[in-house]
């Protein structure tokens, strides 16, 4: 608890106090430096980046919007081409696919992972479609091998969204090392944050490496010499400095993660439906996320009592006003509309302890009865 006696639902202060000496001289080195702009300590992130997941190639980006769009990009996504993805995850990821004025494509999630339902895709590939974009949500990777035998099916290119889920494994391997693509982000609430917007997108694929370093520099080869239309996407070396210190300790934050959350799911497993992680899997708990009933009553009491409750996400995208030109409606993804009526996470972060969450879980059954 902090000095009002409330609960901290991400604790990004604590993130920095922590390691507070190693990351200033961290960020000092690069300002007596002043290599703002593609300095060192962004090549040894990309390297730890590479060794941490097992994919040949990570390249840094601005934000894990960036990382998306680097990504479809590479592959050439054309207007009128179709992506395949889930409604119900953050906006940025079919954003990014109608940015380029292609056609984000809903199917429906399973109720158990909240992740896109391998079962239902084949039925909506056209010839239109050119990639499936799966999302790691809340820190565990989707069903990959299932997605990757119909992409391969029907030559498509996977995309894992891994913004929730960087340092997650499914059979023993990394998300972000799953498939043709990966992005993530290292915004500062993510499971490894920087103090700023950042990203990664990942592949092992040499080619679509090469085009995405260039994409990201304006589509440059040399300088001023411009082979794609690119972007200006490159991650600041001031935040590649801050990562590169938090990355030395990220897998003690993952272990804590998993220790909250255990924690959490031994004391509300008997009072409401919480998170499954597939035997397959570890996650990384983006979010720790419960499901009631009476959310809104449930959430302002528990604010009352200090302690901070989040939703995510409240509307699944097929419903935004943004996509209304999809024309899709209310019924047509049951499950992701039933989860983000009775979606509600709690503060999730390394730091909390034990009495802490012993505090929520008490306040909040309290609150149910
Ligand atoms: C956070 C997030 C993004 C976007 O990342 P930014 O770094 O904020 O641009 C994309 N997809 C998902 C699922 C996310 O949670």
């Amino acid at each position: 608890m902090n000095k009002t006696g409330t609960i901290d639902f991400a604790n990004l202060k604590l993130a920095y106090t922590d390691h507070k000496d190693e990351i200033n001289a961290s960020i000092a080195n690069v300002l007596d430096n002043a290599n703002y702009i593609m300095g060192e300590p962004v090549q040894v992130l990309e390297e730890k980046l590479q060794k941490f997941t097992g994919a040949k190639y990570a390249i840094s980006c601005a934000s894990g919007t960036d990382a998306l769009l680097l990504a479809l990009m590479a592959i050439d996504i054309q207007p009128e081409d179709e992506v395949i993805t889930t409604p119900f995850t953050f906006i940025a990821t079919a954003e990014t696919i109608a940015f380029l004025k292609a056609k984000p494509v809903f199917v429906d999630i399973e109720e158990t992972s909240y992740n896109i339902d391998p079962a239902k895709i084949e039925e909506k590939i056209t010839s239109r479609t050119k990639a499936i974009m799966p999302v790691s949500i809340f820190g565990q990777t989707a069903d990959m091998d299932a997605i990757n035998a119909i992409a391969e099916k029907h030559n498509l290119i996977v995309i894992e969204d891994a913004a929730q889920s960087f340092g997650a494994t499914y059979k023993g391997k990394r998300s972000c090392n799953l498939s043709t693509f990966a992005c993530t982000s290292f915004f500062p609430a993510k499971p490894l944050g920087c103090f700023g917007d950042g990203g990664a997108v990942f592949t092992s694929d040499k080619k679509f490496a090469e085009k995405m370093k260039s994409l990201r520099l304006h589509g440059q080869t040399e300088r001023y010499h411009h082979k794609y239309i690119g972007m200006g996407g490159r991650m600041d070396t001031i935040q590649a400095a801050v990562l590169n210190v938090k990355m030395n300790y990220y897998q003690v934050d993952i272990e804590n993660r998993q220790r909250v959350a255990e924690t959490y799911s031994e004391l509300l497993n008997e009072v409401v439906v919480t998170p499954t992680i597939k035997p397959e899997n570890t996650s990384v708990w983006a979010q720790y996320s419960i499901r009631v009933q009476h959310r809104e009553t449930i959430a302002a009491k528990l604010k009352d009592v200090g302690v901070p409750t989040a939703i995510h996400y409240p509307k699944p995208l097929h419903l935004q006003e943004c996509f209304e030109y999809l024309d899709y409606g209310a019924g047509d993804f049951p499950i992701a509309e039933k989860i983000s009526d009775e979606i509600l996470s709690l503060p999730m972060n390394p730091y909390l302890k034990k009495e802490e969450i012993e505090y929520i879980t008490s306040q909040f059954k309290t609150e149910l009865l």
